[in-house]
């Protein structure tokens, strides 16, 4: 018998299709090796032209050799992603798969999962689903509700406001109202991607100032009294905002929207995993009166990139508005199928199986190690706090509700703060990034890796004094 190799022709059109152990052999080894690894290197920034010189025609007619090419992977480019999930990378949001979460992505990978319909992919859509129940069922949403993976927060706002949009000019049209301008309701400090959403989505926003970070019933008494409301759609709060960790008052935000008859949109892309924390839990009362909600797997429920979990509370809205009509795709809508089509529930349609790695390591690890992962983050961030409370250099600027850290140094500027943070980074002790509070250059730490110790974060603060 000939092996994989032999039969390689140069000629043969399906020989990048064949069978090759040498080359799983390759790639797998690199895995292991990394995923062996007790603490992942930070690594650093890229050099443009060093990088340039290295792939210098590397992609050309013939083919290379794979070891080579791996090679230059690893000497020339892996190096220069820091890695988010270092457990002393605490800038940005940091992410922190599991092992398993890992190595199911590569199952699906391997297997080319796909999650479009339920007739390509059952499978996969019950797996999805079970994920995506066990995620709704901790925020209380009731069994009617479903939605589907998608590629992160800001695509899982921007589709969730579609959804708000559409089924607000539905009704709006049934009663003879007009139908633009349409007006969002969100807090000062939602994120970014919000306002992206708005702007694509042509809605306009009332911005409702908060006092200290977390919109509250007064803020948003405060902030709605003499408006005028009558184009107003959705309301949308923030479960853990991302420059400071705070939770919105989301039952205030649910009274308004339901006063009102608005849509309750709620982004917990990086805090909705908080509730896993019982001490945490009291905070988010209120999320299981959304309409829709977003969470990221691919950042606290420690999944790997690109992950995030679209929750509706009637996914019927959802599928009125984003299923996509081809005549080549009557096969997937017309057969009798109560599953709901991933492809429907949001602005997407060919789509891989991204939240099968939730759902392996879910399973495999069970929700009190999911739950100890988030307290943990919890903790760190209440270590910091305090030490930061006890050094007279600094001072902490909010108590943290979840895992952000923000504090001053004093007499510190942007430029103090840049230097921190290059300096921990060219010794390889963490990754941290400076923000912005209230107009103000601060320091700011995140935490979400359980394998970051107090340790580590001594590091990091010795180097403000
Ligand atoms: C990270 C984040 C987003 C954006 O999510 P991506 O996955 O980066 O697209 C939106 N909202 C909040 C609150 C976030 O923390």
């Amino acid at each position: 018998m000939p092996n994989a190799h032999t039969v390689k022709s140069h000629s043969d059109p399906a020989r990048m299709h064949t069978p090759d152990q040498a080359l799983v052999d390759l790639v797998l080894a690199y895995v292991t090796e990394r995923l062996a690894l007790e603490e992942t290197p930070i690594d650093g920034f890229g050099d443009r032209v060093e990088m340039q010189e290295a792939l210098e025609g590397l992609i050309s007619n013939e083919p290379k050799d794979p070891a080579e090419v791996l090679g230059i992977y690893e000497k020339y480019l892996s190096e220069t992603v820091l890695s988010a999930d270092s457990p002393r990378f605490f800038g940005f949001i940091p992410a922190a798969p599991t092992k398993a979460s890992l190595l199911f992505d590569m199952v699906v990978s391997a297997a080319s999962l796909q999650g479009c319909s339920w007739l390509e992919a059952a499978g996969a859509v019950m797996a999805e689903n079970q994920a995506l129940r066990t995620m709704a069922d901790i925020a209380g949403m009731p069994q009617s509700a479903g939605g589907t993976f998608v590629s992160g927060g800001s695509a899982g706002n921007l589709s969730a406001l579609v959804v708000a949009r559409d089924t607000a000019r539905a009704q709006r049209k049934a009663h003879g109202q007009p139908l633009y301008p349409l007006q969002v309701v969100v807090s000062d400090q939602a994120h970014s991607s919000i306002q992206n959403a708005l702007n694509i989505v042509d809605m306009g926003a009332i911005v409702v100032p908060t006092a200290d970070g977390r919109m509250t019933r007064n803020d948003l008494e405060l902030g709605l009294v003499g408006q005028d409301l009558s184009n107003v759609v959705a309301i949308i709060a923030t479960a853990g905002t991302t420059n400071a960790g705070i939770i919105d008052q989301l039952d205030a935000a649910a009274d308004v929207a339901e006063k009102n008859g608005w849509w309750f949109h709620v982004d917990g892309a990086y805090g909705g995993a908080g509730m896993l924390d019982p001490e945490k839990r009291a905070m988010y009362q209120g999320i299981e009166r959304v309409d829709s909600l977003v969470m990221d797997p691919h950042k606290w429920w420690f999944a790997p990139f690109d992950s995030a979990a679209l929750l509706y509370r009637d996914p019927h809205l959802a599928k009125g508005v984003h299923t996509q009509d081809a005549s080549y795709l009557d096969v997937i809508h017309t057969s009798d199928l109560t599953e709901f089509n991933p492809s429907d529930l949001a602005y997407h349609l060919t789509r891989r199986a991204r939240g099968m790695a939730l759902w392996f390591s879910l399973a495999v690890n069970g929700l009190d190690a999911y739950r100890d992962a988030v307290v943990a983050g919890n903790q760190m961030a209440r270590y910091a706090a305090e030490q930061i409370k006890s050094n007279p250099n600094l001072e902490l600027i909010h108590e943290p509700d979840l895992s952000v850290v923000l504090f001053r140094r004093q007499g510190w500027t942007a430029k103090n703060y840049d230097k921190w943070s290059t300096d921990l980074l060219d010794q390889q002790v963490a990754f941290v990034t400076s923000t912005s509070w209230r107009g103000e250059t601060v320091g700011r730490l995140v935490f979400l890796h359980p394998g970051t110790t107090s340790t580590m974060v001594d590091e990091v603060l010795a180097e403000l004094n």
